[in-house]
């Protein structure tokens, strides 16, 4: 019943915006106010971002190279990007999200830094609507929110947005058992009103080589009760 007319993203979006907006705030920030659970998954978050800088840097300076955060949150990976000198755009289909990554951005990037940084450009977009062009493309944490079906989907789109490369994260259905037992903790409420969705990293490959793209390098981020696949994928 899910994949009916596009219910998912309509039930995604009221949840970042709501309930979702509260608790992710939380985890993503620094205050002392999360529980072990969300203590652990902030943890294994914040190497995912490390991990994607790194990645990133790996292929040289991002001083004045354009990135497009799609599905940005409160900005935990367009902040460190700024700061690095990356041109970045970062949007998120969540009202909420922009602000509070907007709020952050100003606090982070713009009191007393010593040297003068390019503030992300920011905007209220899902990512499916996204156009233009960028040296690379980033979604992180985003696709465990969608189904396979739709995943295909979203990752062409995101390949058509990049010239260069393409980083994804998801949750990998090798670690099914492991994630079901976080799953109650992660989307409280009777209803369950979202779900999480695991992918296997064969049908993210699938999706990537049909609009002619292929996997360049792999990473794997596990803490207890937080497991991200993250690739790196260029045109083939
Ligand atoms: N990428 C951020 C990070 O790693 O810090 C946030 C990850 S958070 C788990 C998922 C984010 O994806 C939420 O901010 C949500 O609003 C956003 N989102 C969900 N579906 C989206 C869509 N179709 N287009 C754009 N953003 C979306």
């Amino acid at each position: 019943a899910e994949e009916v007319g596009g219910g998912d993203k309509e039930v995604v979006r009221e949840y970042f915006n709501n309930s979702g907006f509260q608790r992710w705030r939380k985890i993503y920030g620094e205050t002392d106010e999360v529980n072990r659970v969300q203590k652990d998954i902030r943890l294994g978050h914040s190497q995912t971002v490390e991990n994607v800088l790194k990645m990133l840097k790996d292929e040289g300076s991002l001083e004045g190279v354009s990135v497009c955060d799609a599905g940005c949150g409160t900005g935990c990976l367009a902040i460190p990007l700024a700061k690095e000198g990356a041109a970045v755009y970062a949007s998120d289909i969540s009202a909420a999200m922009v602000a509070e990554a907007e709020k952050q951005a100003k606090e982070q990037l713009q009191a007393g830094s010593e040297k003068e940084v390019v503030m992300p450009k920011f905007e209220v977009k899902d990512l499916e609507s996204l156009n233009g062009k960028y040296d690379t493309v980033v979604c992180l944490d985003v696709l465990i929110h969608y189904p396979q079906s739709k995943a295909d989907g979203m990752i062409a789109h995101l390949a058509s947005l990049a010239e260069n490369r393409l980083l994804l994260s998801f949750a990998p259905k090798t670690f099914y058992y492991d994630l079901l037992k976080r799953v109650g903790e992660l989307f409280p409420g009777p209803s369950k009103a979202t779900r999480a969705y695991l992918h296997a990293e064969a049908d993210v490959e699938r999706a990537l080589k049909k609009v002619g793209w292929k996997i360049r390098k792999r990473g794997l981020i596990t803490t207890q009760f937080y497991f991200a696949r993250l690739i790196e994928a260029i045109p083939a």
